[in-house]
């Protein structure tokens, strides 16, 4: 399996853990553009957005909440590149929440 993201789901690669459950796992960027930079990802491996389950997409809404309560925040960015030419580089689904507790969020608003 060379899916960097299994790897971390299965402990292969360590990570930065914020939250897990049975179905998501949420772990810091190792390459953090923000304050906050987590990454949310399901722990099956789907390459992208367009590729995975509606019907997961739900419950991944709640844990993305579930990881804002967890690190105290209320104010995030949300943003998932689709595709390469979206500038997507790990191709296992992984959205990210960035956010500046302390002051304006800089990085790229659209
Ligand atoms: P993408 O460009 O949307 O595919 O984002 C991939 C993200 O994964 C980048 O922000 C990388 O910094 C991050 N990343 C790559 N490898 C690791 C890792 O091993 N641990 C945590 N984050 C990673």
């Amino acid at each position: 399996m060379e899916c960097i993201f299994c790897k971390i789901v299965n402990g292969e690669i360590p990570s930065n853990k914020v939250l897990e459950n049975d179905k998501f796992l949420a772990f810091h960027d190792i390459n953090p553009i923000a304050p906050i930079h987590v990454l949310i990802i399901p722990k099956d491996h789907y390459e992208k957005f367009d590729s995975t389950p509606v019907e997961l997409l739900p419950e991944m809404a709640e844990f993305i909440k579930e990881v804002a309560k967890e690190l105290n925040i209320t104010d995030y960015r949300l943003i998932t590149n689709n595709g390469k030419g979206a500038g997507q580089e790990v191709f296992h689904l992984h959205i990210h929440m960035v956010a500046n507790p302390n002051g304006k969020l800089l990085w790229p608003k659209l």
